[in-house]
């Protein structure tokens, strides 16, 4: 197994980092950021990985030495992850005293001890104190890998001692080859519209293709637009959406978010087809009841509480909106 990246878009960054690493100007702690779903945490281990290698080829871990084995079975003495535990929001000061602790340690393999953090935002203040000294004075041997959602939300103190690693949105093309090779989906059509509602993020658009939430994107949105342009009972669709209360909720708030979009700039990802609506106060009041209305109902939607009703007087709130379609 080579510790190559089946990444492709992030290939120029991988690149780029062995080769900061050959030339021993890599700092001790990267700090990966970027979009959601466009591989932080695939590259977080890649470069564990060739970090810890011990020859490592073509710029990428060997896949086959000593370090390689063991970083392979999950119990590398020179790897160390440092996630949420189970019970608990936060990564806690205690966690990263112990972290540190071991970091401290001699190497026992190669030259090299790595220490990840695959959620550094969820580090409360305390526990990225702790972390500052190991940053502001790096040992030779110690490399801290920190990946963050919401790198704007880490302490600056944190943020200035890190060397950013921001990764980029993938093209579409890239992105929907990426997404052929691991899905039975063969239409490009829904490809393509996964890689719009998941907003470039080729990994979240891969999940909802595995669950089938396409098709219900796709048949929720052809509700909407069929109440609004030819007044469909609400009655027979919301028994539909019923069947997945917390999906559908998920599908309806996305959908009157894009036809408010529409509405406010004449287009959005998804609506080409879609009756287009008035705009004017009254529509976009309307609209911005219905997204929120929505995303009210998916926060309720694990709760035991009349999920009919919910859907019911949200599905007429969406046919007020019918009298304000535009007739050509
Ligand atoms: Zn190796």
């Amino acid at each position: 197994m080579s510790g190559a990246l089946d990444l492709p878009w992030l290939e120029p960054t991988t690149h780029q980092l062995d080769r900061s690493i050959e030339s021993g100007r890599f700092g001790h702690a990267p700090l990966i950021s970027g979009p959601p779903g466009t591989g932080k945490r695939a590259l977080a281990d890649w470069l564990a990985l060739r970090l810890l290698c011990l020859d490592p080829k073509d710029g990428h871990a060997c896949g086959q030495c000593k370090s390689c084995a063991l970083s392979d079975s999950g119990t590398h003495p020179d790897f160390f992850r440092l996630d949420i535990l189970e019970d608990k929001t936060v990564i806690l000061v205690e966690q990263v005293r112990t972290l540190i602790d071991r970091l401290n340690l001699t190497p026992s393999i190669g030259t090299r001890r790595v220490g990840l953090i695959p959620s550094a935002d969820h580090m409360n203040l305390n526990a990225a104190n702790a972390l500052l000294k190991t940053l502001e004075e790096p040992s030779d041997e110690i490399w801290l890998i920190l990946v963050s959602d919401k790198a704007e939300q880490l302490p600056a103190t944190i943020r200035s001692r890190c060397q950013r690693v921001t990764l980029p949105v993938p093209t579409e093309q890239d992105a929907t080859d990426w997404l052929k090779q691991r899905t039975d989906t063969t239409d490009v059509e829904d490809l393509t519209m996964a890689l719009r509602l998941a907003e470039g993020s080729p990994s979240k658009a891969l999940i909802w293709l595995e669950q089938g939430q396409i098709e219900l994107a796709n048949s929720i949105r052809d509700h909407l637009d069929a109440m609004l342009r030819d007044g469909t009972s609400q009655a027979r669709v919301v028994d539909t959406w019923l069947d997945h209360p917390h999906r559908s909720w998920h599908w309806l708030a996305r959908w009157s978010q894009a036809w408010l979009q529409k509405t406010l700039t004449g287009h959005a990802d998804g609506l080409e087809q879609a009756a287009t609506l008035v705009s004017g106060p009254e529509s976009l009041q309307l609209l911005q009841d219905c997204w929120l209305r929505a995303l009210e109902g998916g926060r309720l939607a694990e709760k035991p509480i009349r999920q009919e009703w919910m859907m019911q007087s949200w599905a007429l709130a969406w046919q007020r909106l019918a009298n304000r379609v535009e007739r050509g």
